[in-house]
């Protein structure tokens, strides 16, 4: 393993110098391997694990400061709490990858926290992040999980783990928040400086780097934002300190992937006002891109800031748009947006599991509706429905299979259902990890069919559906 330390080029006023504070009896429990080979890293070298485990101290490893917009109040100082940057490594396509690990104990930032992390919310994490990696939406990515013996505090004592992630970068809009609002120019000069040649170096060639550099966080918030939204995922947290300048899915906490549809679906308990609920997700996204603009605002005018937060309805709505025709098997806007308002009622009506009614449609045959009438109880509305989105389907001239095929490659069949996770999760609290390595293997390939998995494909069983989700990790 060959660690880079580009991040702490940037000097001490963007960390602090930290340590991984081993767990007591920690083990590693699982690791990534498609992933761990693409970083040259072996989990069965026994120096890579010392150091990668924290056993061996890594000197140049931090816990990075930056500040962020909290359920839209401004916190000025926040930071890696129990995060350790352990460096950067270069994958196989030659790309930098930061390894950061979370629940590493306390850093300067810590607060009154502990610094650590549960099993439970490391788990999730784990099968969330490589879930929407599988679903192709931007994402941190889980390399390795450990646990101990050592009792964490929540609600009631929990098992205390550490999860090992990776991400092309773990600058946060936060970053930038934190150097503008200390009027410290010359560090938010060299982050910018830092991103640019790091992150978006294409952008060093033309004659606007800034500008141009934005245009692309812009685009690549919305590309995220049009994926969750597309795949029904919720994140929950969508403070300005859990979005990455990079546009990747960070900081899972209390997210939810939508099972029953409902647009205004709240998957996080602590947001009282719905602030970050499903429906919300695209204009938090401009609130939060509009927070990260107003940094830039000695850089460029308030024109250059407007025009350049402009392109993010458009881009959104398209990347939408472009998915939702292929999960619907269409191809022409105008019909998706004449069949998906009248859909969208049905499913919310009738409760309808979003994935598996997408699953159904990409099997539906034209003369068969049963698979999906059987579902509701309006069975003349929903066929009405059918019959015009079939009619449209049939007007397309396409090869009818060859539709069906591709809409199975982008409607998951497997989904990161909650009561999934929760069971996985209490057997490897009860120390069998068997369900949570099984459920990883169909999150991972959710496409494809497993038919000894079946029962875990269907909706969740009635007692599941007053599982809540612990806010504290
Ligand atoms: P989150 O919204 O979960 O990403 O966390 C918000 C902030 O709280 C971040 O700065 C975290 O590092 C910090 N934090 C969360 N949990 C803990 C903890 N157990 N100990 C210390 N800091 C924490
Ligand atoms: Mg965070």
């Amino acid at each position: 393993m060959h660690l880079k330390h580009n991040f702490s080029t940037l000097g001490e006023s963007f960390y602090s110098a930290t340590l991984i504070q081993p767990l007591l009896e920690q083990r590693l429990v699982e690791c990534n391997q498609t992933l761990a080979d693409n970083l040259a890293i072996d989990f069965k070298d026994s120096e890579t694990l010392a150091l990668l485990s924290g056993e061996q101290p890594i000197t140049a490893s931090l816990s990075m400061v930056y500040a962020g917009h909290q359920f839209g109040g401004f916190s000025p100082q926040l930071g890696d709490g129990r995060g350790v940057l352990l460096g950067e490594v270069v994958d196989q396509q030659g790309k930098l990858i930061d390894l950061h690990m979370k629940g590493a104990g306390p850093t300067p930032y810590s607060r009154r926290g502990d610094g650590r992390a549960v099993l439970r919310s490391c788990m999730r994490e784990y099968l969330a992040s490589e879930a929407m990696f599988a679903l192709g939406v931007p994402t941190s990515r889980a390399l390795a999980l450990f646990d101990s013996r050592e009792a964490v505090h929540r609600e009631t004592p929990e098992m205390g783990a550490m999860l090992l992630r990776t991400a092309n970068g773990h600058i946060r809009f936060g970053h930038f928040e934190y150097f503008f609002s200390r009027g410290m120019t010359d560090e938010l000069d060299a982050l910018i400086q830092y991103c640019l040649s790091h992150y978006y170096p294409e952008c060093l060639e033309t004659s606007s780097p800034i500008e141009n550099m934005l245009l692309a966080v812009v685009e690549r918030t919305a590309h995220m934002i049009a994926k969750w939204q597309a795949h029904g995922f919720q994140h929950g947290v969508m403070n300005t300190d859990n979005f990455s300048f990079t546009g990747e899915t960070i900081d899972y906490g209390p997210f939810g992937f939508m099972e029953d549809y409902d647009e205004s679906w709240v998957c996080n308990h602590s947001d009282y006002e719905g602030r970050y609920a499903f429906n919300r997700q695209p204009g938090v996204g401009l609130w939060n891109l509009n927070c990260l603009m107003r940094c830039f605002s000695s850089h460029l005018t308030r024109d250059q800031l407007v025009t350049i937060l402009q392109t993010y309805e458009t881009a959104l709505q398209s990347h939408y748009d472009s998915l939702m025709l292929q999960k619907l098997g269409l191809s022409d806007v105008a019909d998706l947006h004449k069949l998906w308002p009248s859909l969208v009622t049905i499913l919310s009506q009738e409760k309808l599991d979003y994935s598996l009614f997408l699953r159904s449609l990409s099997l539906l045959s034209a003369d068969d509706y049963s698979l999906l009438l059987d579902e509701v109880i309006d069975r003349e509305r929903l066929r009405t429905w059918l019959d015009e989105y079939m009619s449209i389907r049939s007007l397309q001239g396409k090869d009818w299979q060859q539709v069906q095929q591709g809409m199975l490659t982008v409607n998951p069949k497997y989904v990161l259902r909650n009561y999934l996770a929760h069971e996985a999760i209490q057997a490897a609290e009860a120390g069998d990890y068997l369900p949570f390595r099984r459920l990883l293997n169909l999150i991972t390939q959710p496409f494809d069919e497993h038919p000894a998995c079946e029962a875990l494909a269907r909706r969740a069983p009635g007692w599941a559906k007053s599982l809540e989700v612990s806010c504290s990790s």
